[in-house]
Order: C-alpha cells, then sequence, then structure tokens
C-alpha cells in the first residue's frame, strides 16, 4: 500500500460480510472508500491496519453488497403508480396512460417530480443505478442531472409511417448531450416494432455508433408484434382505433415476415456494436434464441410487470434458456404505471417463489453484474472491488455464525429487506452511517 492510495482513502465501512459479487463474500470484511471508488477490500482487521486512522463506520449486523442495477424502467411515469388496474390488453392500458397522463400546462413540473420521485424511491430500495427510458427527456434529464442515482437515460424515439419526417428532430432531442452530468448518461431507445419503422431503426442505430451511446427497445414484448410487422394488422394495427385515429400507418412502412427478433437483426439493432439492452422478449422461438446468442444484447426480464400484463399466463418466459445459451439476462421492474415499486430485488423475490430450483446466485448477478453489463458500465459497477464505483448498500442480516454466500443471497432475497445505508460514488444517499 503505497502512501498516497491511503492517503485519498477517506473512510473504510465495515461490516458483518462483504459481498463482492454473486460469486465472492469476505466475512468480517470492510471496504476503503475514497475519490468516489472503491481502494481495496479485504478482511476488517487487515484494512484497518493499512488505513490506520481512517473514519471507520462499522456494520457489524449487516451485509454490506454492491449497489443494485435496475437497467429497464421509465421514471417519469412514477406519477402513474397505482392509476391503471391490470388491462385485458397492453392496447387498453396505452390509452389509459394516454388518459391519465399529465397534459399541458403544469406538465413539465408534474414529470420532473415524477423522475425525481423514482429516483427516491429506487434508491430507498438499495438501486443505485438504472436505465431510465424517457420520452420527456429535456425535463427527466434536467430533473436528474444533479443526482444522486447514477442513471443512464435512453431518450425515447418514435417515427412510423406519416410521423417518419420527424425523425431527425426527436433523434437530435433524445441524443442530446447539453444534460449529461457525472450522474446522468445519454443513451438512445428507439421505442417498439409498433412505433418505430425498419429504415427508422436503422438511421436510430447508426447514429447511436457515431456517437458511442447505449441503446435500449422494448422488443418481442407481444405477441402481436408478428402479425403488425407483417401486414400493420392485428390488435397493435389496423384493429386499433388508437392506431386509425393517429392516422400514422401508410404504403411506405416496409413489411417484414419473420417476427420482431429478425426484424430488429435485419435492421442492424442486434448487431449495434455499442451496449444494447432488449426489454422483455416474451415471445421468441428457437430461431430467435439463436439470432440473440449471436448478439451482445441484454434481454431486460420483467417479472412483476409480465405478470401485471397477463403474459405469465400465455407463454413461459424463456430467460433460463437464455442464460444457458449465453445470453445476457437481468431483472428490472419497468415503471409504476405496471409494477408496483421499483424495489429490483422483489423481481428476484417473485422469480424465486414461482420458480423454486433458480440458481440464487445467478438470480443476484442479474440485479448487479449482468445489468452493468447491459449498460456499458460492467467496468465501473454492479460489483464492489478496487477501481469500482463506491457504489454498495448495507441491509441487516445479525448473527454471529459464519455466513456462506448462498445463505446470505437466500436471505436478503427471501426478504428483500430495506437498506439500512446506501451509497453512491461513496457518499452516503441514504440511512444514517453508524460510527463506531
Ligand atoms: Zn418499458
Amino acid at each position: 500500500m503505497d502512501e498516497s492510495s491511503r492517503q485519498s482513502a477517506e473512510f473504510v465501512v465495515s461490516a458483518r460480510a462483504v459481498l463482492i459479487d454473486s460469486r465472492e463474500l469476505v466475512g468480517d470484511g470492510a471496504v476503503a472508500i475514497g475519490g468516489g471508488k472503491v481502494l481495496h477490500l479485504g478482511r476488517r482487521r487487515a484494512v484497518l491496519s493499512r488505513f490506520s486512522g481512517v473514519k471507520e463506520f462499522n456494520f457489524q449486523s449487516h451485509l454490506l453488497l454492491p449497489g443494485l442495477v435496475n437497467a429497464h424502467t421509465h421514471l417519469e411515469l412514477s406519477c402513474m403508480a397505482g392509476k391503471i388496474p391490470p388491462p385485458a390488453h397492453f392496447t387498453d392500458w396505452v390509452l389509459a396512460l394516454l388518459a391519465a397522463y399529465p397534459q399541458a400546462a403544469g406538465a413539465g413540473k408534474i414529470i420532473a417530480e415524477a423522475a425525481s420521485a423514482g429516483a427516491r424511491q429506487s434508491i430507498e430500495s438499495g438501486v443505485t443505478t438504472v436505465g431510465d427510458i424517457s420520452r420527456y427527456a429535456a425535463i427527466s434529464r434536467a430533473a436528474l442531472r444533479r443526482g444522486p442515482l447514477r442513471v443512464v437515460s435512453f431518450g425515447e424515439i418514435t417515427a412510423l409511417g406519416r410521423s417518419r419526417h420527424r425523425l431527425a428532430e426527436r433523434l437530435r432531442r433524445a441524443a442530446d448531450t447539453a444534460l449529461q452530468s457525472d450522474w446522468v448518461a445519454i443513451g438512445l431507445s428507439p421505442h417498439a416494432p409498433y412505433s418505430v419503422e425498419g429504415p427508422a431503426l436503422k438511421k436510430i442505430v447508426e447514429a447511436a455508433q457515431r456517437r458511442r451511446l447505449p441503446l435500449a427497445m422494448h422488443l418481442a414484448e407481444h405477441s402481436e408484434e408478428r402479425e403488425f410487422l407483417a401486414s400493420l394488422g392485428g390488435p397493435l394495427g389496423c384493429r386499433w382505433e388508437f392506431m386509425r385515429k393517429m392516422n400514422l400507418l401508410d404504403e411506405r412502412i416496409p413489411l417484414f415476415a419473420g417476427g420482431p427478433l429478425a426484424w430488429a437483426g435485419h435492421y442492424g439493432l442486434l448487431n449495434a456494436s455499442v451496449p444494447l439492452l432488449l426489454a422483455h422478449v416474451n415471445y421468441v422461438d428457437e430461431a430467435d434464441l439463436e439470432l440473440l446468442a449471436r448478439s451482445r444484447a441484454t434481454v431486460a426480464l420483467c417479472p412483476r410487470t409480465r405478470h401485471y400484463f397477463g403474459h405469465e399466463s400465455r407463454a413461459r418466459h424463456r430467460w433460463r434458456d437464455m442464460l444457458a445459451r449465453g445470453i445476457n439476462v437481468c431483472l428490472a421492474t419497468d415503471s409504476l404505471a405496471s409494477n408496483p415499486d421499483l424495489c429490483v430485488l422483489r423481481e428476484a423475490q417473485f422469480v424465486r417463489r414461482r420458480e423454486p430450483d433458480a440458481d440464487i446466485q445467478e438470480l443476484f448477478a442479474m440485479l448487479t453484474t449482468r445489468p452493468a453489463r447491459a449498460l456499458g458500465l460492467e467496468n465501473a459497477i454492479g460489483r464492489l472491488a478496487p477501481g469500482f464505483r463506491a457504489d454498495m448498500m448495507a441491509v441487516e442480516l445479525p448473527g454471529k455464525e459464519p455466513l456462506p454466500i448462498r445463505s446470505a443471497l437466500e436471505q436478503i432475497i427471501r426478504a428483500a429487506p430495506p437498506p439500512a445505508a446506501v451509497w453512491i460514488n461513496g457518499r452516503t444517499v441514504f440511512g444514517r452511517a453508524v460510527e463506531e
């Protein structure tokens, strides 16, 4: 340990156990923090002797673990919490959302407050980074840019049929880096196959690659996307009164017969050279899984939102087949318009209750290292290791006996306890640090 690292340590957090990631745990451990990063991690005694004189915050009855990463949410929809009962069909939900969403005067303030409230709720559940889809990116980025939540803000873009002439303007706004900050990074989100036509998707992917911006898209969320792409028909197309009223569909929209995954491949999304997150991917066949396995895309499984929309009863999610094929899968909440809260730990709890044989370490990776990779932040967050950002949480786990890693993970996923403290970039953002 050289003198400069010793001096740059601002404080040490010690705990009953420190979880490095889903595979490694240090009993009676401690983490030395400085400059917003983890400087050193190890047994408490060793860390304290290396950093003698540095202030220690001791969480003796707690587990210290990496901050959780919720790679797919829409914070600006937090004002919709509990307002829309589970719909008979997704299209009814869209109408209910539009009817309830703030319009015109005062809307900006409501949207900004919703984004901030969603950020607060995320932190209170131990989430330290989110992938946030925003239709009103200028408003939500302004609300979030001073932190404390770490955010990848994906500006949402729609461009279909008669609205295609607005693509350039929408792309410019979504990709605008004027509001990026230490907390907010910029990404692009082509919305969905029924709101972005193929050539527009291609242009968005090219823009993301040119500017090195991560991408996120809702894909294969609904079984009806296939019919829409093939003929512009079905419940998401001509049979949807709302779509008819919007009067967007025209003969220049290229039709595509192979389903949404092949469509996304055809227009360059699956081979994008930037991080790519695909939200939901509820409906896939073997050929789709092959396509995903050849791409570097991450699939975000949102279990309670799936349940809310009734996808569970229509098709089992293939997340375990995806992992078996080497596809990166993470757990995420989606928004408060379709989910009871933004606690991603409860998503793991929900999966574990339905699939008790799901591997507990794998589930935890789906809350940390896997979503970090989805956002292109795998070398900065999702683990507690030297050089990584000091994004972490402490949860109560009293006891003196040795704590095997699987039992620690079992306990926190079973109980999904609220954190006692949360740090982002080495700053306490929730709870009170307990000084010894
Ligand atoms: Zn979503």
